[in-house]
């Protein structure tokens, strides 16, 4: 046998390489839930299935899950409720996809659904508005804080309510009651937004938020779209929602909304803008052989698809799962893009991780897939200094959990800081967090070891 013969029988590395992200689940696992049991598939992967029943109360709950779950188990997440700024939404799929013998541990759970017992107090430097957006609001609905990109925040609900979000939208209202309300308010709202972005030609790139556009009707979808590709400086824009992670029905029966999505994506092609979508899965779990025909979809139909992850404890805060879900996602053609590390939010302190998780994550995702699809590990700053890489620190002090860092091309001058949380450090350092005095000294010492640098 020649060399390059015994060369091309060697075994290939793949041999040793984990492809088990290839397979999708695609058993009728809701059938377990007491009040989906009896759907067929295609009753249950249909969009209006999904956001009519989803759940958003107890009461709700109670009703779908039965005696599938403890009576103390309902008590626990009752009274979690009562301490968490978000609304509760939880669509049928997710719902589906928990495993119900062990909810306490379970990813999904974890980040829609509140339980008591596993809450920690919040660290004594959080404050609610984390990131400042108000600050960096010129007109309602838009954030302008990155010199050539804004974000628009075309309406206040989602599909589903994350606990961890920044945004403690529309609490105690019920999603269709607040559209039937305020939909003509918020089309005239728009038009501010559209007017400012033609009056700052810097602008070139527009994210088009909200809350989650999948709650925006077809025809909005493509009026905002059309609006904004008219605006000549602007070249590129991003629609943002959750739909692939936790409705991907949305994506496969909602004709009509796809159509209009694909026609904003076809027009911006023929004047040379790119227009494409940003989702956020968080883990594995959420994705299944249904999530996989929404990507097709959307691949077929020539739209890009990114997605940004927030990174929590007990969810996606492991070697495994986040390169699991990396590989997962770029196999459906979805380029991760950000890893976000948990912002400071009121009521999840027990989700967050320490800076030192996102760097050790970083290390060990960069290098199994195509650059292009590993995600930037990031944190988004407290007081408005926007994203910066996890590694970019100025200072971090790992006893007492300070990072400080700069900002130069978004607030040259300031810094801004992130605090582990406490429950990660050790329990001396976490003691000297009770004592304000202690406090100040401990941020005083962090801030001088950071202009030294
Ligand atoms: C994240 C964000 C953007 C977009 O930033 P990219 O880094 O380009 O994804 C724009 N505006 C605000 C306020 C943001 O938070
Ligand atoms: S879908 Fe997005 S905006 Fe809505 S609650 Fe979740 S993180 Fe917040």
């Amino acid at each position: 046998m020649s060399d390059i013969q015994e060369q091309i029988l060697t075994p290939p590395t793949s041999a040793l390489v984990d492809i088990s992200h290839r397979d999708l689940r695609d058993d009728e696992y809701w059938r377990a839930i007491p009040a989906y049991a009896d759907l067929r598939a295609d009753e249950f992967h249909e969009h209006r299935f999904q956001s009519r029943n989803s759940v958003t109360s107890l009461k709700k709950l109670r009703e779908v899950l039965g005696s599938v779950v403890s009576e103390a188990f309902y008590r626990d997440v009752e009274q979690g409720l009562l301490r968490s700024p978000m609304s509760l939404r939880i669509s049928p799929y997710l719902l589906s996809l928990i495993d119900w013998s062990e909810p306490a541990e379970d990813p999904l759970r974890i980040q829609f659904l509140p339980m008591e017992s596993r809450m920690r107090p919040d660290h004594p430097e959080l404050s609610l508005d984390s990131l400042h957006e108000q600050e960096d609001s010129p007109v309602p609905g838009l954030t302008h804080r990155y010199a050539d990109r804004a974000l628009f925040l075309t309406l206040d609900t989602c599909p589903v309510y994350c606990r961890f979000c920044t945004r403690s939208y529309a609490v105690g209202l019920d999603t269709e009651d607040v559209e039937k309300v305020h939909f003509g308010a918020i089309v005239q709202r728009w038009e501010q937004v559209f007017a400012y972005i033609a009056s700052r030609p810097e602008l070139e790139d527009i994210v088009i938020s909200g809350g989650d556009v999948a709650n925006l009707k077809a025809e909005h979808i493509e009026y905002i779209g059309t609006r904004l590709l008219d605006i000549e400086h602007v070249r590129r824009m991003r629609y943002a929602t959750k739909a692939p992670a936790i409705m991907p029905q949305k994506l496969v029966t909602d004709r009509e909304w796809v159509d209009a999505l694909a026609r904003v994506v076809e027009a911006g092609r023929k004047v040379h803008k790119e227009v494409a979508l940003h989702t956020h899965f968080n883990h594995p779990r959420e994705i299944t052989a249904i999530s996989g025909r929404a990507l097709d979809e959307l691949m077929e139909r020539g739209i890009c698809v990114r997605n940004q992850t927030v990174l929590q404890k007990g969810v996606n805060d492991d070697v495994d799962t986040m390169q699991h879900l990396v590989r997962q996602l770029s196999y459906l053609n979805v380029h991760p893009y950000y890893t976000f590390v948990h912002d400071m939010v009121r009521g999840v302190e027990e989700l967050r991780t320490t800076l030192a998780t996102a760097i050790d994550l970083e290390k060990a995702v960069r290098g199994q897939t195509a650059g292009f699809n590993t995600p930037a590990f990031v944190l988004d700053t407290m007081g408005g200094g926007g994203k910066r890489d996890v590694h970019s620190y100025e200072h971090y002090d790992r006893q007492t959990g300070i990072a400080v860092f700069t900002s130069p091309a978004v607030r040259p001058g300031e810094v801004f800081f992130y605090y582990d949380p406490l429950d990660a450090l050790d329990p001396q350092s976490a003691q000297r967090w009770s004592d304000p005095a202690e406090r100040a000294s401990m941020r005083q010492a962090a801030l001088a070891a950071a202009l030294q640098t």
